[in-house]
């Protein structure tokens, strides 16, 4: 069957594959799965959000749903509301996260306010392909009523999960670069809540997003890492376009890297609670060598936030998240949070007493190499077998493509999702063995793919 959900929800360009008909019929299959109940339906700033929330709406109150709707608020935000509501079905938000401005999504949440299990995901494209909608008669068509007070709530939800007192302390000043996204709304007046000066960068709600791209990269974050340096801030924080990711910039204006945030924050969590920490494979092995210093627990995973998520669940991990900046916090929710994250790594700078610089520079130090090498969509299963042949004998991890471990390092080469083409992620204590690393992976997929 052809899928409707990827990876991150239903994605697509808007007025091509992303339309108002398929945002009333996805409705429709979301409805008509949950049956009756109420869900809620949030949205980023995209100038499409509007137009999209009010088909799904539509879609879902034709099958006899009510909707509460929250407005533009980060999806974790969205999330937070269903999983702290329990007379919940689940949600709808209207995002494409870190995606150029021309695409928007739809994304399902389930009654804890997760991403949707593969196999509700499944029920609901059954529907949709099938057309097999529940049409409600006159009486039984949903309501629609609004709630405005979801961003507040979420901000509470953060505050009772750090130690405000001791962040307040510390007068830090944050630079704060929501990407004109939906972080506008909520991570200038959490900072501000937690006593810090608070500059914004980007800092008005336009799905236009003039500032700058979505997606949280060095490459799109210079703007933030040079006021971090001119107003003398402790850090900066930039955030994708609906905010379940944050990402930093030290107080010298250097970006700080995500596997490096995600250390350091995984630290502070098991110093506080031991316990399971869970990641993608392709991760760098600095947050190995942080929880076994720590005596937790490292779990790997595919590459996906949903995985991670589930997979926390059921092993009632601590603390899990990926190097993109998307971090999960289980005592606050199960799902990655942008403004969650910030907190944390406030309370993280301001107990240390030591600046972000100091504190990532006390980490274990690796280097990563990245490469791409071309895979015709119908060779990636018999490169993928190629390539177990290649290495057999060899100390090898499948959870996801395959991970050759040697003393002083680690290669993966896994196929993309969404491209034709393999990546090849190297790491090593210097930068001459992880671009060594990285070519024989590159070497051993051009193998596999002639067979
Ligand atoms: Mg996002």
């Amino acid at each position: 069957m052809t899928r409707l959900f990827g990876t991150n929800g239903i994605r697509g360009v808007v007025g091509q594959d992303m339309t108002a008909e398929l945002a009333v019929r996805v409705g429709r299959a979301i409805g008509t799965h949950f049956g009756s109940g109420t869900v809620a339906l949030a949205r980023d700033p995209r100038l499409s959000g509007p137009m999209l929330a009010r088909a799904v709406a539509a879609g879902l109150m034709s099958s006899g749903l009510e909707v509460v709707d929250l407005g533009m608020v980060p999806t974790p935000c969205a999330q937070y509301y269903v999983h702290t509501h329990a007379g919940l079905k689940g949600g709808v938000v209207i995002t494409a996260s870190h995606n150029p401005r021309e695409f928007n999504g739809i994304k399902a949440l389930d009654a804890q306010g997760m991403e949707m299990a593969r196999e509700e995901e499944e029920a609901i494209e059954a529907l949709y392909f099938e057309e097999r909608y529940r049409a409600a008669d006159w009486s039984g068509v949903g309501d629609l009523r609004s709630d405005p007070g979801a961003a507040d709530a979420y901000m509470r939800g953060i505050l009772s999960h750090v130690d405000v007192e001791a962040i307040r302390k510390r007068h830090l000043t944050v630079v704060a670069d929501p990407a004109n996204g939906a972080g506008c709304v909520t991570t200038p007046y959490l900072l501000r809540a937690l006593g810090c000066r608070v500059l914004t960068i980007n800092g008005q709600p336009d799905g236009a997003f003039p500032g700058r791209l979505p997606e949280p990269t060095v490459e799109h974050l210079g703007d933030l890492m040079r006021m971090v340096v001119e107003a003398k801030a402790d850090l900066g924080v930039a955030h994708d376009g609906d905010a379940d990711r944050a990402i930093f910039v030290d107080e010298t204006g250097a970006f700080l890297y995500g596997d490096k945030s995600l250390a350091l924050l995984a630290r502070s969590e098991l110093a506080a609670h031991g316990g399971t920490v869970v990641t993608p494979v392709s991760t760098s092995s600095v947050l190995e060598d942080v929880v076994r210093e720590a005596g937790g627990h490292l779990v790997r995973t595919r590459v996906g936030s949903p995985i991670v998520a589930r997979t926390m669940l059921a092993q009632g991990a601590v603390f899990g998240g990926e190097e993109n900046g998307g971090i999960l916090f289980p005592a606050h929710q199960f799902c990655r949070d942008g403004g969650m994250t910030l907190a944390k790594m406030l309370e993280v700078v301001a107990k240390s007493g030591e600046s972000l610089s100091k504190l990532a520079a006390s980490l274990p130090q690796y280097h990563l190499q990245k490469q791409a090498v071309e895979v015709p969509i119908e060779r990636r299963e018999a490169t993928l077998q190629g390539l177990l042949g290649l290495v057999k004998g060899r100390k090898v991890e499948t959870i996801d493509g395959v991970k050759i471990y040697e003393p002083d390092g680690w290669v993966l080469v896994r196929p993309s999702g969404t491209e034709p083409l393999f990546r090849v992620y190297a790491e090593a204590r210097t930068a001459e063995r992880a671009k060594a690393l990285a070519a024989e992976g590159a070497d051993l997929v051009r193998r596999a793919v002639r067979g």
